[in-house]
């Protein structure tokens, strides 16, 4: 290839497609409008005609500022063959054709790119224009818009010198700066469309251009340009969709709604994008062109009343939208124009829905034999299921939220505002919730935002330090909510602009926010368990009559018989261990036993530390052992007959002793008291430096004589017990932080020998946690004295990456994630290359000495869906998660299964 191919691109590279050229699987190359208009004309709907410039052609031109060599005249072609389509022509004076140039993307990105509508009208059209309306009104409405939406996308006039000008013009008139447009006749526009030039010549030294090609090249420019926008950056870099894409240019033949009163235009979905009920459902605008419907200027109309006004257009739309259903199988959302008595299509995508709305139409989908199963379950995500479990507010009486921000942590707060972390702080000691507001948070907000039940912030989209960290402790937060004017050291947050403007938030003031949609409210909101979990929890009256409850359990039970892997729980007392087997996990993966060690028994603890005499050490023990045999049989009664999965005591034993500081400022202050002092002693022994990587899992296992031992015994007691009791206990035990075989074989000797002296005839697996590098990479000697694996991805992600995910999360993620280094938490998400890497080898080499061995995994991980198709595709046997995650996980292990057997490779190809 040529230098200059290689910087122009190629003359017989094809860079544009009339509508009847392509298909709606071509949005890579048309973008989602192209490449949905393309559809809607084969399908034979009344699409305006026209075609759509590649993306192709885009990213060519901003390689290298010139449009592509062969795309000018490419261009002329398909004019040509629109103007005969249309029997009209560019710039023909007495007939002339007028097109909108507009933006899209393979994805959607809703008001980010620029739009320019009426290309083809200037002096010596206008006049043609109207004689072919009859309407010389409209004509020059036509030309000022024409000559506002250029100078602001082509020059970047500020948008408001053209507001400013239009209100003087309605005060001309004696009318308000406000009135509707329709206060100016055609002579005012005519004088604002001159106005309006004149103002472009001075803040630009340009104009329109008068001929009409010009105006399409200048406008295909401006909107290959609006892709690298600030606020199209922005969008994208919070969405995560790539820079690199390129935007589709549509060059359409215009259709107007602003023609009378048999004139209008209008947005639909094809059933309510809210709730998925059935129905057509929609706004309409009378005599308006496209942008007024959504910028809410006006009042619109339902479609029912749409219906009364102009019956036909009515009926065909509703045809068109079963037809658009039908064909894509899916809720649409489509937009379209009627021009005195004709109705036009100009956009239809699949919609977007809320969570509720997924599942339901999924299900009616299915059920009206649509879609099948696997595709019901691609359909909907784990994330969408985690929304209809956050407890939410409920907003049935409440008034209208006064601010909304980026929902970016799902979940209600209600609670004192507050303005500082040192009063978060303060108040959450005194255990009364609160709100944290802050203009956008740092590091040094860490503690107020612990404290706190929600966060808001003025500043900062999803991945802000406060939506990181927020999302990182499962806080509510809404973030970015820019009407909020946030005073600080007034202790006010006030309402600049919007339905709540005007209204004061002060500090103390009980508030309300929704994460999940980002809405404020000045007042408490009652919050409520949503009706899912109720379900869940065994309040299943409503099933019958809530068709969200119908539809995930239908597409849950689909997901329980795809899915390879299995779903327990990770819960540490009996009331979680119910929960967990209600919401459908199949056993505990992960019981942690430090809790146990915590309140009334952390004295025995202290005690037995500090014990000086095997004697005394034995006493405290055996005062350990009644205790955890109790703990034991509670949870092994409630997950009766399922596997239940008891780790071993893993925390440093510091963290049961009281903290050094305040020790050493009591012994400092009573100098007397010898047992404190012996005590200080013995933390001051304990202390390390660096917990996480001390003296903790099996070390203290090895170190503390009888620590593991009564462990055990009090699992074999308590199976004993339930045995007598007629009950199947299936218990494993499972050895934390193993590093080296050696370790795993001394701890086992010892359990195994306890198990013994108990009942011979006990049988009880023996596992090890695999969450240090070190055993993942020597996994094949670890597996001679393991019975299964259980991955701690908790430790595994600190400890490959080297970083504590306490203090990383709040400190640096923010600026990691902005940067690129990853674009989602490896603590959220498990990192494929680094940890599942390690994964990967220990799973090899565990199952080269154990071909059956059991895998699975118990970190936060677990719980994760795009984790979950990576265990999957690991080979794993069961992921383990928080009680509340279970059906979330069910749900993503059958996807995990469908998705890949879609798409075998995993590269995103099918
Ligand atoms: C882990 O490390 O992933 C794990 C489950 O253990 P913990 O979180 O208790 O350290
Ligand atoms: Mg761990």
């Amino acid at each position: 290839m040529s230098e200059t191919f290689a910087r122009h691109g190629s003359p017989s590279r094809v860079y544009v497609y009339d509508f009847a050229q392509g298909r709606a699987g071509m949005a890579d190359l048309l973008g989602g409008k192209g490449a949905n208009l393309a559809e809607m004309t084969w399908l034979g709907l009344p699409v305006p005609p026209g075609y759509t410039v590649s993306t192709e052609a885009c990213r060519a031109y901003l390689r290298t500022g010139r449009l592509p060599l062969g795309l000018p005249e490419q261009i002329d072609a398909h004019l040509a063959r629109l103007e005969e389509r249309a029997g009209r022509r560019l710039g023909d004076p007495d007939e002339p054709l007028l097109v909108s140039v507009r933006s899209g993307a393979k994805f959607s990105m809703p008001g980010m790119m620029e739009t320019i509508l009426n290309i083809g009208v200037c002096d010596a059209t206008v006049d043609g224009l109207a004689k072919l309306y009859r309407d010389e009104r409209f004509a020059w409405d036509c030309y000022r818009r024409l000559v506002q939406m250029y100078g602001r996308t082509v020059y970047d006039v500020p948008a408001d010198v053209y507001e400013y000008a239009l209100a003087e013009a309605k005060r001309e008139t004696g009318a308000a700066g406000s009135a509707p447009d329709s206060v100016l006749g055609a002579d005012g526009l005519r004088t604002l469309t001159r106005r309006f030039q004149h103002l472009t010549r001075e803040h630009c030294g340009r104009e329109l251009p008068q001929n009409p090609r010009e105006q399409l090249t200048g406008a295909v420019r401006a909107v290959f340009e609006s892709w690298n926008g600030e606020r199209a950056r922005i969008y994208r870099r919070r969405e995560q969709i790539p820079q690199d894409l390129g935007t589709a240019v549509t060059v359409m033949q215009m259709v107007f709604g602003n023609l009378g009163p048999d004139s209008g235009t209008g947005v639909a979905f094809t059933r309510d994008p809210a709730t998925g009920a059935p129905g057509v459902y929609g706004d309409y605008l009378t005599d308006a062109e496209g942008e007024d419907v959504v910028s809410g200027v006006r009042n619109t109309l339902s479609l029912d009343r749409f219906g009364e006004l102009d019956p036909e257009s009515h009926t065909e739309l509703l045809r068109i939208a079963d037809r658009l259903e039908e064909h894509y199988r899916d809720m649409c959302d489509l937009e379209f124009t009627v021009e005195r008595g004709r109705l036009w299509m100009l956009q239809t995508r699949v919609g977007k829905r809320t969570p509720a709305a997924a599942f339901r139409i999924a299900a009616t989908l299915l059920a009206d034999g649509e879609i099948d199963e696997d595709e019901a379950l691609r359909r909907v995500t784990g994330e969408q299921l985690a929304q209809l479990m956050f407890p939410c507010l409920d907003t049935a009486h409440a008034p209208a939220p006064i601010v909304t921000g980026v929902p970016a942590s799902p979940g209600a707060a209600v609670g004192h505002a507050v303005f500082s972390s040192a009063d978060a702080v303060t108040l959450a000691a005194q255990s009364t919730a609160c709100v944290l507001i802050r203009r956008e948070t740092n590091p040094d907000d860490l503690p107020g935002m612990i404290a706190a039940a929600g966060i808001l912030t003025g500043r900062g989209g999803k991945t802000s330090h406060a939506a990181v960290v927020a999302r990182g402790m499962g806080r509510v937060c809404v973030c970015g909510a820019e009407d909020l004017e946030i005073d600080e050291k007034a202790g006010t947050a006030t309402v600049t602009a919007g339905p709540g403007k005007g209204t004061i938030i002060r500090t103390g003031q009980i508030i309300s926010i929704d994460g999940a949609s980002g809405a404020l409210y000045p007042t408490e909101i009652p919050v409520i368990s949503p009706p899912l979990v109720r379900y869940f929890e065994g309040e299943h009256d409503n099933a019958q009559t809530d068709p969200v409850i119908g539809a995930v359990t239908r597409i849950l039970a689909i997901a329980d018989r795809r899915g390879r892997l299995g779903v327990r729980a990770n819960a540490d007392t009996p009331e979680d261990a119910i929960r967990a087997r209600l919401f459908g996990a199949r056993g505990i993966g992960l019981a942690r036993t430090e809790h146990m060690f915590l309140g009334e028994r952390r004295p025995i603890v202290e005690r037995l530390i500090l014990a000086e005499t095997p004697r005394q050490r034995t006493a405290e023990l055996d005062k350990l052992l009644e205790l955890q045999r109790a703990d034991f049989v509670g949870l092994l009664a409630a997950m009766d007959g399922l596997p239940v999965t008891i780790r071993l005591l893993d925390p440093p034993l510091h963290e049961f002793l009281p903290d050094l500081t305040e020790l050493a400022v009591d012994v400092a202050t009573h100098p007397m008291n010898q047992e404190r002092a012996t005590l200080l002693a013995a933390v001051r022994r304990w202390h390390e430096q660096n917990p996480m990587l001390g003296l903790r899992g099996v070390r203290l296992g090895l170190v503390i004589p009888g620590l593991y031992a009564m462990q055990v015994r009090a699992l074999a007691e308590a199976m004993v017990l339930r045995r007598r009791d007629g009950g199947n206990p299936d218990a494993h035990l499972m050895i934390p932080l193993v590093a080296d075989a050696r370790e795993l074989e001394l701890a086992r000797e010892e359990a195994v020998a306890v198990l013994r002296q108990v009942d011979p005839a006990l049988a009880v697996q023996i596992g090890v946690m695999i969450e240090l590098p070190r055993a993942a990479l020597t996994a094949d000697k670890i597996a001679r004295h393991a019975e299964f694996f259980s991955f701690g991805t908790n430790d595994l992600t600190q400890t490959t990456w080297g970083m504590s995910r306490d203090d990383a999360e709040g400190a640096f993620f923010p600026e990691y994630l902005s940067r690129r280094v990853f674009t989602v938490s490896p603590f959220e998400t498990v990192d494929p290359e680094g940890v599942g890497a390690l994964i990967e080898t220990a799973v090899r080499l565990g199952r080269t000495t154990r071909p059956h061995l059991e895998i699975g995994v118990c970190g936060e991980h677990g719980g994760d869906p795009a984790s979950i198709r990576v265990f999957h595709d690991l080979g794993l046997d069961y992921v383990s998660c928080s009680p509340y995650r279970v059906p979330v996980a069910r749900l993503e292990v059958g996807r995990a299964a469908v998705l890949r057997r879609q798409d075998p490779d995993g590269d995103g190809t099918r």
